[in-house]
């Protein structure tokens, strides 16, 4: 199993895109003054990169993603979880953007991971089941 990536990865083609065009998404940018960057992928991408936790509370309305509840303590949840996100060639960060985050309360988040943990679980005893089954058919 492929181990599960925590720290985002850059786009292969960060470094090496020509003037006008977007070090995030790569497409085309055509706004004034800009070169490298369309002015809402740089502030995600700067969200992502220096994990500003606080951008994640404000998109959710200050309130938790599961049971909606004004959030004091808070917690920043993936919501497809980072070890079952499947890399993406096209969009390298999905997996980290505002899109696939939500801040929950704890409760919910506890209860999010237990669930998330128990169908893993599920998930590897079919797989050894299979394998069994296998081995035995084969020898
Ligand atoms: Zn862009
Ligand atoms: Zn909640």
């Amino acid at each position: 199993m492929m181990p599960p990536h925590r720290k985002p990865p850059l786009p292969p083609w960060f470094y090496d895109v020509p003037r006008g065009t977007c070090r995030l998404c790569g497409q085309p940018v055509t706004e004034p003054r800009r070169i490298y960057w369309h002015s809402e992928c740089l502030r995600e991408f700067l969200i992502i990169i220096h994990q500003r936790h606080q951008a994640v509370l404000e998109a959710s309305g200050h309130r938790c993603g599961i049971c909606g509840k004004p959030l004091e303590e808070w917690e920043d949840d993936h919501i497809i979880p980072l070890v079952d996100a499947l890399p993406h060639a096209d969009d390298p960060l999905w997996a980290w953007r505002l899109g696939n985050r939500q801040a929950l309360c704890p409760d919910c988040h506890r209860a999010k991971t237990a669930r998330e943990a128990a169908r893993r679980a599920r998930w590897r005893r079919r797989t050894l089941q299979r394998e069994i089954l296998f081995v035995r058919s084969v020898t």
